[in-house]
């Protein structure tokens, strides 16, 4: 049996976009912006840096069935549990933060504590 057949489509429920590795005093300030906000955070894999936005997609039906499935998302066509998360064990991210607090420690160890807040 799948592993989606007893998951409640954890999957579909946020959605994570690309941003440019930050180098520069303001692309750390927009980290810490998007990470003051809720239902956000922020994470590297395979050095590359993304943000995550936890909102649930609006064509999940109560059952955790898309409602659009035949015309969803090439993303959402080419994920599955090869790609899954939430499957396993060995998933997971080099480095996450789930708000600005933790993102300001990062900052304090990458800086030696020399980061100008
Ligand atoms: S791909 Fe993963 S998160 Fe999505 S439904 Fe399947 S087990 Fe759940
Ligand atoms: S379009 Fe369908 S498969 Fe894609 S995130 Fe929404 S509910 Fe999930």
């Amino acid at each position: 049996m799948s592993p989606c057949s007893k998951c409640d489509a954890k999957c579909c429920r946020y959605f994570g976009v690309h941003i440019d590795t930050p180098k520069h005093k303001d692309d750390f300030e927009n980290i810490r912006w998007y990470l003051a906000h809720k239902d956000t955070a922020v994470y590297i894999e395979k050095r590359q840096w993304y943000l995550e936005i936890k909102n649930k997609c609006r064509y999940l039906m109560k059952n955790h069935r898309c409602r659009v499935y035949e015309r969803r998302p090439t993303i959402c066509r080419d994920h599955g549990v090869a790609t899954c998360e939430h499957v396993g064990e060995d998933f997971a991210h080099d480095r996450m933060f789930h708000d600005m607090k933790e993102f300001d420690v990062y900052l304090a160890e990458r800086f030696k504590g020399k980061y100008k807040f």
